[in-house]
């Protein structure tokens, strides 16, 4: 089910976002909307922290909509309809944490990448099985329906369990429902540091870069989000943002 969230003030320390309750399909909404479509259980790049989401994507894509003398609207999904929505036409970028892949670039186009980030491997504290990807092989693997974790696990030929969140996934670890989970180093990070009961393993299992998607050909919106994603790597100014929200997420307890 897709949440709307209207964007409704923008402040140095946070972006703050209520929900509107107001959908929007392909053609509804005024032609000065610019919808962002996301999936905000992704801490830093985008979490709920009480009413407000909070996210590095959003900050990224209200700059776009200025650029493009519009108006931002943040949509909420889950991370498997994400790039599905903006294909259908119900928003016109997508932001959430967005691993460029091949598979991916057959359906939408992407921008210049904003961030370097991986996959890492979550255990339970006490767990002194599970050192490095390969001993993965016949474990209950939890990842986040629909990423980069999910298609790393599927390649190795394993089904994984998958859930709706990092945070989700993490649970059932805890609940010992599976044995070990994959997931962005972000989220992961932001929720360890957190959770003493689980640690996160040294090392990556992937080297991936994010970027926002668009719908295939359009090049108005593509032009637009590498403007502005060039300045601020120019800038430096995405680091700043980036860590500003690491610090937010920080003083937040469990992300779902
Ligand atoms: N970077 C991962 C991917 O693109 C996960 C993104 C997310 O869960 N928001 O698949």
């Amino acid at each position: 089910m897709m949440k709307s969230i209207t964007f409704c003030a923008f402040a140095a320390a946070a972006c703050l976002l209520v929900f509107s309750g107001c959908g929007r399909s392909s053609g509804e909404g005024g032609d000065n909307e610019f919808v962002m479509i996301t999936e905000a259980s992704f801490p830093p790049y985008e979490f709920i922290s009480g009413d407000k989401i909070i996210v590095i994507d959003v900050e990224i894509c209200r700059r776009i909509a200025a650029e493009l003398g519009k108006e931002l609207v943040v949509q909420d999904a889950k991370f498997d309809s994400v790039i599905p929505s903006l294909v259908a036409g119900k928003a016109d970028i997508a932001a959430a944490g967005i691993t460029v892949t091949e598979d991916r670039k057959m359906s939408v186009d992407f921008s210049e990448s904003y961030v370097i980030s991986g996959i890492v491997i979550i255990v339970r504290k006490d767990d002194a099985e599970i050192k490095s990807g390969a001993d993965l092989i016949g474990k209950r693997v939890g990842v986040q329906a629909g990423t980069t974790s999910d298609t790393y696990m599927v390649e190795q030929k394993q089904e994984p369990d998958r859930f709706d969140s990092p945070a989700l996934a993490v649970a059932a670890l805890k609940a010992g429902k599976v044995d070990v989970v994959v997931a962005d180093v972000d989220p992961a990070r932001v929720i360890a540091s957190k959770d003493p009961d689980i640690r996160i393993l040294d090392g990556m299992l992937s080297s991936e870069e994010f970027a926002v998607a668009v719908r295939k050909g359009d090049k108005v919106t593509l032009d637009a989000a590498n403007k502005v994603i060039r300045e601020l790597k120019a800038s430096g100014e995405i680091d700043k943002i980036k860590a500003q929200y690491e610090a937010e997420a920080d003083k937040l307890k469990g992300n779902e």
